[in-house]
């Protein structure tokens, strides 16, 4: 390991003359520090090294570096600073300067003075002097940049003391004693097994009463993240949900849940008894659910909603206690926060937003106003703003270990949190034995998008992402006029035109200036009536496209839910992705998701959007799905043996369309089921011998004990203690209709969770309360 890199930006690789020869020889020296030395002759040499180089600890900078081709009249130099600036918080840089000193210092613009750390006159001191004054500045710097919790924790690992306390693995030394545990131990290496240390470690502080190193390391995420108070979570972000549902609402009371939540939320309201009344999200005609419009959530709106539910007149009060809602959706539908506050205010003193996929808005500007912690004082002023939670899966899409997530609170005087009682619901979800690796995932995540380095590394997936939106749309279009095959190609859902806001000029997606796309938020605003979403009812500005939440759309139906007499169902495409090891987010009935999330590389884009091509050439030779997908073949050999891509693509096409999925899906989310019980009762039956698992051919007029989620959309269409319906109702339709898609196409099944299926008929069974202890029931 080294102790960093060194940048020496110095002009034409030296070696000649007094002044070159020197900065040889203090290279040299740095290096017998224990330090790399990366060399640039000019500032373009110096950009590459600035942008791949992570491990960057200091830089030494000619002034006078040459410039690149589009340096205009400043010095390299100053470039190399401003660059340095932007990626880089504190770094250390010393300016070197020409042997006639004295003009050089005044000829500098006061900026100058105010971003370098020094400066070395190469022939003024010795070699290894100045050396030593770079690689002291490097030492500093690496410590500085460490977050508290992550810093304490090495310093302890160093400090290599026994321990008498759990985990009994004690460093790693009790795996050693069994070949098992030594496999474990090689692989794992004893460095983490070193720092998986229990609570009794004072010097790191408590989890529970948030203090030392651990306390410190909340503090600094809550002013990284902008909130009054954060708290690390482990078990993931579904614990995170579950804890804020647990202290926001209480039996009885009423919560208003975006009906597209994830099911942690539905366990929050088992856990605290609360009643549920369900907002429901717009969809599309590729079935992707939509934000929840204004219309759905304003005063008056939830007023009606709670009025038509049966289960609010068994409630404490009419008046809910809190309201959860997702953002940004898992397609990427991210909400103006604040004007989403101030609708929900008007009915609920506190309002949780699930990010459990967006940890990284407070980093880029694309995202002002778009997430939980940007609702303060500033941005709502006045007695009405409500308590906000953002709960976030750091994991997901931060760099941290996986189940690590954050509670963010912003306080109101309307609902104030106080942290000691949080803390009970906080303690009463957390283990009492954390991991501390993972804690010091958390820490480092925070530190990786503190200062500039955060907005640097989202926009760096962001611009990848604008990328290889415009190189799809661009293929699209040079294969539709090529006109020597077939003219179809996938899409990404996104606008087709966008305007600079600054000029008023309008250009085509695919040509839009990549610095237009990846600055401008109005580029990806939804706006009302445009049929490239197909959502009704949104208002101008009201909800964003995220630009990293990357939808590939196949041929076959469009947003407004036109069927084309072609199609290429999703499923069959990622089948093929999967066997060149391209594993997608999600899949739909003609949409997939992709996330350009902070590992994202050109090489990475490249390989799918090749495997797309592939695709495409294989669907219009006639390619065997012998040769396409083997696997499936192999395992339904009577099906699919001898039937071609082409033929399977249009199959399945003409059953979804038959079947009409997208009406009967509309139509299950229009007349949502009757709610009858509680999803508290409904868990208490469930545990007391209360519920059976039954075919849906006999489950008309039950009532659901266990949510179903199917995708699309990827929102339950059945919660706990709501009715089943008749057997002729949507809900039953649809769930038929998918048991015959999945009968009809063994190896496609949809994705339904909630559902089990039967392996020899196929059968959907789910989980239903008895007839006998329906509430009301005798
Ligand atoms: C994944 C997810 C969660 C749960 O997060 P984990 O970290 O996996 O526990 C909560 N809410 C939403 C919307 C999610 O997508």
């Amino acid at each position: 390991m080294t102790g960093g890199t060194v940048l020496f930006a110095v002009g034409e690789h030296p070696g000649e003359g007094a002044h070159g020869g020197q900065l040889r020889r203090i290279g040299r020296e740095t290096e017998a520090k224990g330090l790399e030395v990366r060399w640039a002759a000019t500032e373009p040499e110096a950009r590459a090294v600035l942008r791949t180089e992570a491990g960057l600890a200091a830089a030494v900078v000619a002034w006078d570096l040459p410039p690149g081709p589009h340096g205009g009249d400043e010095p390299g130099g100053a470039a190399v600073l401003r660059r340095i600036g932007r990626r880089f918080k504190n770094l250390p840089v010393l300016l070197v300067m020409e042997e006639d000193a004295d003009q050089d210092l005044e000829r500098l613009p006061l900026w100058v003075a105010e971003t370098v750390v020094g400066y070395v006159w190469p022939l003024e001191d010795t070699p290894a002097f100045i050396a030593g004054r770079i690689a002291s500045a490097a030492h500093a710097y690496r410590e500085a940049v460490l977050p508290p919790f992550f810093k304490a924790l090495r310093r302890f690992d160093d400090a290599h003391e026994y321990s008498w306390h759990t985990p009994a693995h004690a460093g790693g030394v009790a795996f050693l004693k069994s070949p098992v545990g030594r496999a474990f131990f090689d692989h794992y290496g004893e460095q983490l097994l070193r720092s998986d240390l229990s609570i009794s470690v004072e010097e790191l502080g408590s989890l529970f009463e948030h203090t030392g190193p651990i306390g410190d390391a909340e503090r600094n995420a809550a002013r990284v993240f902008g909130a009054d108070r954060t708290y690390f979570v482990l078990h993931g972000n579904s614990t995170a949900d579950r804890m804020v549902g647990h202290f926001c609402v209480s039996r009885d009371e009423i919560a208003l849940v975006d009906r597209n939540c994830h099911k942690s939320v539905l366990h929050g309201l088992v856990i605290s008894g609360a009643r549920p009344v369900y907002l429901i999200p717009t969809r599309n005609g590729y079935g992707l659910a939509g934000p929840l419009p204004p219309a759905v959530t304003e005063a008056a709106a939830v007023r009606d909603r709670i009025a038509g539910n049966p289960l609010a007149g068994g409630a404490a009060s009419l008046r809910p206690e809190y309201a959860i809602v997702t953002n940004s959706t898992y397609d990427g539908l991210c909400y103006d926060a604040v004007q989403v506050a101030r609708d929900l205010a008007a009915s609920s003193p506190r309002v949780h937003f699930d990010e459990a996929w967006y940890a990284y808005a407070r980093f880029h500007p694309l995202y002002a106003g778009r997430y939980g912690t940007a609702v303060g004082p500033d941005t709502f002023p006045g007695p009405e703003r409500p308590t906000v939670f953002a709960t976030q899966s750091t994991h997901k899409l931060l760099a941290a270990l996986s189940q690590t997530a954050m509670v963010h609170v912003k306080s109101s005087p309307r609902a104030p949190v106080e942290h000691d009682r949080f803390n009970e619901a906080f303690m009463m979800h957390g283990t009492t034995s954390p991991l501390y690796p993972a804690l010091a995932s958390l820490d480092v995540a925070t530190g990786m998008m503190d200062g500039p380095q955060g907005r640097w590394l989202i926009d760096e997936a962001v611009t990848e992402a604008v990328r290889f939106r415009q190189t799809i749309a661009r293929t699209g279009r040079r294969i539709a006029t090529a006109g020597d095959r077939p003219a179809w190609f996938f899409g990404v859902w996104q606008p087709d035109t966008v305007t600079d806001p600054g000029t008023g000029e309008r250009h085509a997606f695919a040509d839009a200036p990549l610095d237009l796309l990846r600055s401008r938020p109005s580029c990806w605003h939804l706006e009302p009536g445009a049929a490239w979403h197909g959502f009704p009812g949104l208002t101008a500005g009201y909800c964003m496209l995220d630009p990293v939440k990357v939808t590939l759309t196949c041929p076959g139906i469009d947003a407004t839910g036109t069927w084309a007499d072609h199609g290429i169902p999703a499923r069959i495409l990622t089948a093929y992705l999967a066997t060149r090891n391209i594993v997608v987010e999600k899949t739909d009935s003609y949409t997939t998701l992709v996330l350009f999330s902070m590992g994202i590389t050109k090489g990475k884009w490249g390989t799918l959007l090749d495997a797309l091509m592939d695709f495409k050439a294989l669907h219009d030779d006639g390619a065997l799905l012998d040769h396409v997908l083997p696997g499936i073949v192999a395992a339904y050999p009577r099906r699919y043996a001898g039937t071609s891509l082409r033929e399977l693509c249009g199959a399945m096409h003409d059953h979804l369309r038959g079947a009409d999925l997208v009406t009967l899906l509309d139509r299950a989310f229009q007349e949502l089921p009757e709610p009858v019980a509680p999803p508290q009762w409904c868990y208490q039956q469930l545990i007391r011998s209360g519920t059976e698992r039954i075919r849906i051919a006999g489950a008309a007029g039950r009532t659901a004990a266990a949510m179903i989620t199917v995708t699309p959309p990827g929102i339950p269409v059945l919660m706990p203690g709501e009715s089943v319906g008749p057997d002729d109702g949507p809900l039953l339709r649809y769930l038929r209709a998918l048991e015959s898609f999945d009968r009809a196409f063994p190896g496609f099944r949809s994705e339904t969770h909630g559902v089990t299926v039967d392996d020899e008929t196929g059968d959907y069974r789910i989980e239903c309360v008895l007839p006998d202890r329906a509430p009301g029931a005798p």
